[in-house]
């Protein structure tokens, strides 16, 4: 299956209960489909649903000036969800939600081949660590997971409602620009494992706060 075949399976997916709550379209993502790094959020949002791409209203804009503050572009990455039906009110993607939706970024993930996937807040970061772990405690590092490594970093919309946040989040992406750089001095992002990620950690929020 290629990339855009399993677009076009997803085209007015009915396969969760979000397809009749309210959603606009299906967000399947955008960007690089041969991306080398790919950014994975939680889910659309207001503007994404109208728009059909993810990250396009306040926290897209933050993203874009971020990821262009390490030297990239929009066009180099790929950005997606975990979750690629907008939840009613932007309610919290529920368990059933997740389980149903989650093997489509992991098709997803498989196709592009990304060799780093940062995940941004607490959902995605759990959906790719696959552990209940607080995004505090492990952002700003590399996890090495199935083929491709995890970077977790704060959400950008979580800086943009808590102005505390803002720092901690360009610090994450200081931190991405250093593992790249180190990667990109050793030619290749390392396949050992880098880190394992900590054991289940109960205390959490919606962005690990
Ligand atoms: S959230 Fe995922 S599984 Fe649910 S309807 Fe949308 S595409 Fe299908």
């Amino acid at each position: 299956m290629t990339l855009t075949e399993l677009r076009d399976s997803l085209h007015n997916c009915q396969r969760c209960k979000l397809a009749g709550l309210g959603r606009t379209q299906v967000v399947f993502g955008t960007g690089d489909p041969q991306a080398t790094i790919m950014f994975v959020g939680e889910a659309p949002g207001y503007y994404e649903d109208r728009q059909g791409e993810p990250f396009v209203g306040a926290a897209g804009k933050l993203l874009t000036e971020l990821v262009q503050s390490i030297g990239l572009s929009r066009s180099e990455i790929y950005i997606a969800n975990v979750i690629k039906c907008r939840p009613p009110n932007n309610r919290d993607p529920e368990t059933d939600e997740v389980d149903t939706c989650k093997p489509f970024l992991l098709q997803q993930i498989e196709l592009i081949r990304p060799k780093l996937v940062c995940s941004l807040g607490n959902w995605a970061t759990q959906t790719l660590l696959e552990k209940k772990v607080a995004i505090t405690k492990v952002r700003g590092q590399a996890f090495h997971v199935r083929d491709f490594v995890v970077f977790p970093m704060l959400h950008p919309a979580a800086a943009l409602h808590q102005g505390r946040l803002q720092e901690p989040l360009r610090e994450d992406f200081r931190k991405l620009k250093i593992y790249l750089d180190q990667v990109s001095a050793a030619e290749s992002i390392p396949t050992a494992p880098v880190a394992s990620p900590p054991a289940q950690d109960t205390q959490m929020d919606l962005f690990g706060t």
